[in-house]
């Protein structure tokens, strides 16, 4: 409806036009492959620095369409943040995590200390009901909430703070685990974010792709894992591509990290074999 809007608005400028009208078809499109669920998640592994192993996977939903193919998030997120379609996506992806999770905890194979992260849209938390779907995700799949990750970003935090803040002491009550993701991006104040029941930060790939570009000081990464330590959380760094930048932040003290030098996102039949023939980082 905002994209139509928009396109009357601008009726006269033929670029905005084209757009809207592309932004339209892309909404439409989103609204079938919602009833249709053609989504898939895909998982990526987060190695922990202590260990050199895999202890945790997250959950990054892809759109299955039926001609352009496997399309990433960064196309139609937007989009369905925008119409509001991200609240069904999002459930989804969290009730497919967490069958998934059930799944491999009772695998003899893969250890029961194994994690699932899933990313929750800041739009989730304006739903009166959203913890009663996450209590009904729980109950019908019986996963073991220890082993389940939020991540929210800092726009969840800094809005509505009230209600927000509810709903996380629950999920704390709950034993899930709360990340605040792309730590570094936003502009929450620390003492705001001491105030919230946050068990790690993740580090925005951007300051780890600049600790990479600028050896000398390695820029905010240390600061950021100094502030986690400070705070009783543990850190977890995103993007890591390089053994350069692995060997930064283990001697950083980093506990986690997640990047393509480890694995990119792969597909629910190939976290098996990733977790049994990964090398020990
Ligand atoms: P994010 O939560 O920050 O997820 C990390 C993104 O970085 C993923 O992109 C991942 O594939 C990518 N990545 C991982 N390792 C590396 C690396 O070494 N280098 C680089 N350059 N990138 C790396 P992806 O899967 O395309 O997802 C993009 C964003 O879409 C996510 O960013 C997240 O904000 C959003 N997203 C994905 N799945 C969901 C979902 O189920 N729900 C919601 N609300 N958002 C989602
Ligand atoms: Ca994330
Ligand atoms: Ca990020
Ligand atoms: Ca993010």
């Amino acid at each position: 409806a905002k994209a139509l809007g928009r396109a009357r608005y601008h009726v006269f400028d033929p670029i905005m036009y084209q757009e809207a009208i592309q932004l339209l078809e892309i909404e439409n499109d989103l609204r079938r492959a919602v009833a249709r669920q053609e989504f898939i998640v895909y998982y990526q592994p987060i190695v922990s620095l202590l260990t050199g192993k895999i202890a945790g996977f997250e959950a990054l939903v892809r759109w299955q369409h039926p001609i352009r193919g496997l399309i990433l998030p960064a196309e139609f997120i937007p989009v369905a943040e925008e119409t509001g379609l991200i609240t069904s996506i999002n459930t989804w992806v969290l009730q497919s995590a967490c069958q998934q999770l059930r799944l491999w905890q009772h695998h003899p194979a893969i250890p029961d200390s194994l994690t699932i992260s899933v990313n929750l849209s800041a739009r989730l938390f304006s739903q009166p009901n959203l913890m009663a779907q996450i209590d009904e995700i729980l109950y019908e799949t019986q996963v073991n909430p220890e082993n389940l990750e939020l991540e929210i970003t800092e726009t969840v935090i800094m809005e509505n703070s009230h209600a927000v803040k509810t709903i996380l002491q629950q999920l704390k009550e709950r034993r899930i685990k709360l990340v605040m993701d792309d730590f570094g991006t936003g502009y929450s104040s620390l003492s705001y974010l001491h105030s919230f029941p946050l068990n790690a930060l993740k580090i925005d790939k951007s300051f780890v792709k600049r600790m990479q570009e600028n050896q000398e000081d390695m820029g905010l990464v240390p600061a950021m894992i100094n502030i986690a330590d400070s705070m009783g959380m543990r850190a977890i760094a995103e993007g890591v591509e390089t053994t350069e930048q692995l060997a930064q932040l283990r001697s950083l003290n980093c506990e986690f990290a997640q990047g393509f030098l480890f694995s990119k996102p792969i597909e629910q039949q190939s976290v098996l074999n990733l977790l049994t023939t990964a090398p020990q980082w």
